[in-house]
């Protein structure tokens, strides 16, 4: 059977020629004068292949291209556009819109043929999508209306995009990145409770849900009915120790008797990337809503799965590096290291030595009435007060976002109580100004040493943060040892 052209061109003279020169060369030939008639005899004709002008009136052939490719029922019809432009972004265009070739108007009727026969051969159409499409009948959604639709569709996405992108500005930020991205999920997403997880490459870091229910007050046992539901599903792809949930933007407070039971739908996904766990989503809500079938769900993970991926791999690169790129300081895991190895030292080779944690008090109304960036400055300055305060033999470390640790080798409690008693205190006279704006600030310090009770270096980092905790309960800026 001969291969089945449409042929489409505004040009009546060109069209003329163009059908009889395919004609001799042993095809059938269908045509059509503009987009609308070409989207019409589709249906009617059911071709093996669509050969288009590029600049027509109406709808030209970047467009119809795109009708085509975006139904299902069409889309496997291979489209060749002919063009007198030969810009590159012509073609970019023409690749865009799902085109299989872009050919020259200029090129020999021969050479043509050879490529349409080429094009067919690569992709072709069984005689089962032809009757599927014949009996279709697309006549009843006209060609604007699908274009309306597939422009809306991309405008949406490239609208949805954007907004994803301008989260990666906060990729150093959790809480703050949380925030954001609760805010504008909750700006096109029905729910009562959602949560955000970002998984680590740190198997030791904690598993946080960070929760938003919209300001409303829900029972905690609620929470932690969603925290459980939602690790259990995480569980699949990954084993988790331990699991927390945080809420973040509760704002308005007002009381909603809701209960777990009552969350009637709900959607839980996890976010992979290189078959690791990199994250995950879910959202409640009261309302019966078929969540899946969520028109811009796709779009949505998609955009998410980006951020989830940047976040990942910048965790993972502050995870693999020794230093912490805002203080200069050694990092979490390196503490984890050599707390580990100076507590098994002084196990076999008996000596003391003590260790710190600082806290920075009432953090969070810096960065609330400074911004996150004076935030940072202050952690920055209180490392390197830190610097000047130890010795270079003691080792600092920055161990969660704004607490700091200090190990001092070959010192038992009384001595290092004398140089974190003196940071205390340069801390508390430093006269913090950044741009002008001026501040004062505190710090909460626990002191412990390697006392022989303790049967690992977390029992020993766990009593330190116990001192760090009474210090901030009896009032804060004071340094409390371990009894
Ligand atoms: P407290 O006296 O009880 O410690 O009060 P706090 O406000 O300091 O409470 P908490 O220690 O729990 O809060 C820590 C806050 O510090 C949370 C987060 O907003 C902020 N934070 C953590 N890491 C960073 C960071 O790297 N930069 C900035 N700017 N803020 C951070
Ligand atoms: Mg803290
Ligand atoms: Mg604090």
């Amino acid at each position: 059977m001969a291969i089945k052209i449409l042929l489409v061109e505004d040009n009546e003279t060109q069209l003329k020629f163009l059908e009889e020169g395919l004609v001799q060369c042993g095809f059938e030939v269908e045509t059509a004068q503009n987009g609308s008639e070409a989207y019409r005899k589709l249906y009617s004709t059911a071709p093996d292949i669509v050969v288009s002008d590029i600049v027509m009136p109406a709808i030209d052939g970047y467009q119809l291209c795109r009708i085509i490719k975006n139904v299902d029922e069409t889309k496997k019809i291979p489209v060749i556009l002919l063009t007198i432009l030969d810009n590159k972004i012509d073609s970019f265009w023409g690749k865009k819109a799902g085109a299989q070739l872009f050919l020259s108007k200029l090129i020999d009727i021969n050479e043509l043929a050879t490529n349409i026969n080429a094009t067919v051969r690569r992709y072709p159409i069984t005689d089962e999508y032809k009757n599927a499409l014949i009996q279709k009948d697309g006549a009843d959604n006209s060609a604007q209306f699908r274009l309306n639709f597939i422009l809306n569709d991309l405008l949406m996405k490239s609208t949805f995009s954007n907004e994803f992108r301008n989260l990666s500005d906060f990729l150093n930020y959790e809480r703050i990145l949380v925030e954001k991205m609760f805010s504008l999920l909750s700006s096109f997403v029905e729910y009562h409770v959602a949560g955000i997880y970002f998984a680590s490459p740190d198997d030791f870091a904690e598993n946080i849900l960070y929760i938003d229910t919209l300001g409303r007050n829900l029972p905690k046992s609620l929470l932690s009915d969603v925290n459980y539901d939602f690790f259990r599903k995480m569980e699949e792809h990954k084993t988790m120790k331990t699991s927390k949930f945080e809420v973040v933007r509760m704002l308005l407070g007002k009381e909603l008797e809701c209960e777990f039971g009552d969350l009637t739908s709900k959607i839980i996904i996890p976010l992979i990337f290189d078959k690791k766990l990199i994250g995950g989503i879910c959202f409640y809500t009261r309302q019966e809503i078929d969540y899946s079938s969520f028109r811009y769900f796709d779009i949505m993970i998609s955009e998410l799965l980006a951020i989830f991926k940047m976040k990942y791999q910048y965790t993972e690169k502050e995870f693999m590096s020794v230093l912490d790129g805002l203080t200069g300081l050694y990092n979490r895991r390196q503490l984890e290291i050599s707390l580990e190895q100076e507590f098994n030292r002084t196990k076999r080779h008996p000596s003391d030595f003590s260790l710190a944690i600082l806290d920075i008090d009432f953090f969070k109304k810096v960065n609330d009435n400074y911004g996150h960036q004076y935030g940072d400055y202050v952690l920055k300055t209180v490392a390197d007060l830190m610097k000047q305060a130890f010795r270079k033999t003691d080792l600092l470390y920055r161990y969660g976002g704004e607490e700091l640790v200090m190990i001092m080798p070959e010192t038992n409690i009384e001595g290092a109580t004398i140089p974190v008693q003196r940071l205390r205190r340069m801390v508390e006279e430093y006269n913090f100004d950044y741009n002008g704006v001026k501040a004062k600030v505190t710090v909460s310090i626990g002191l412990t040493m390697n006392y022989p009770i303790f049967n690992s270096s977390a029992d020993l980092l766990k009593s330190a943060d116990e001192a760090l905790y009474k210090a901030k309960e009896s009032g804060r800026n004071r340094v409390i040892l371990h009894e």
